[in-house]
């Protein structure tokens, strides 16, 4: 039993197990506490930055990004993100058809190159609704899909993690990859957002 703002509350099964697994593994030496907090803290502080340097350089390089669309773990070990037992397949949006991702199940999510799911996407309304009305779905991220693009919806689960890799906007032609990297959001990988260029502020006079 645990307190919890003044009453006690008992572990859930996963808690228990989670718990309980950890410390046997500890116990056995197998690993340490601090190795733990050490992988937590890793994981909390991940953003987007892996996927998105994947997209830019699959934006810059054919070559890569074919291999990207072969095999999306290979391509992310070829940039020298570890992704142990992760089967990733990247989706590609094209003129007429744009991807958008979920797991209608939980919540699986390609952590190791996205960083921490948002609450939304484990969020049931987005999880039912995404693959019901997806194109309604995504007019409420402000992402507004042509009538003539298709939207297919990609269900995520404990095999498989699924990426978006978004349509490079025009107008980037002789950008940098790292200035191209810039523009690619966890939306933008997710799908529920497309790369938009940020707009120059416009000089005033006062
Ligand atoms: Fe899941």
């Amino acid at each position: 039993m645990r307190k919890e703002t003044g009453s006690y509350q008992p572990y859930s099964y996963f808690q228990l197990m989670e718990i309980s697994l950890r410390e046997l593994l500890v116990e056995k030496g197998v690993v340490t506490e601090d190795a733990i907090a050490g992988a937590m803290a890793a994981m909390r502080e991940r953003g987007p930055e892996r996927g998105a340097a994947m997209v830019a350089r699959a934006w810059l390089d054919p070559a890569y990004k074919a291999r990207m669309l072969a095999d999306g773990s290979r391509a992310a070990e070829e940039l020298g993100f570890e992704v142990p037992g992760l089967r990733l397949i990247v989706v590609e949006n094209t003129s007429d058809t744009h991807n958008v991702i979920v797991c209608t199940l939980c919540s699986c999510y390609p952590r190791m190159l996205l960083g921490l799911p948002p609450e939304w996407y484990k969020s049931r309304p987005y999880r039912s609704r995404v693959v019901r009305e997806p194109r309604k779905v995504l007019a409420e991220f402000g992402t507004k899909i042509p009538p003539k693009v298709q939207i297919r919806v990609h269900d995520s689960n404990a095999d498989m993690r699924y990426m978006v890799l978004p349509l490079r906007p025009a107008g980037t032609e002789r950008w940098s990859e790292e200035r191209l990297a810039g523009l690619v959001t966890r939306d933008c990988l997710i799908g529920v957002a497309l790369p938009q260029i940020p707009k120059k502020p416009k000089s005033r006079k006062s």
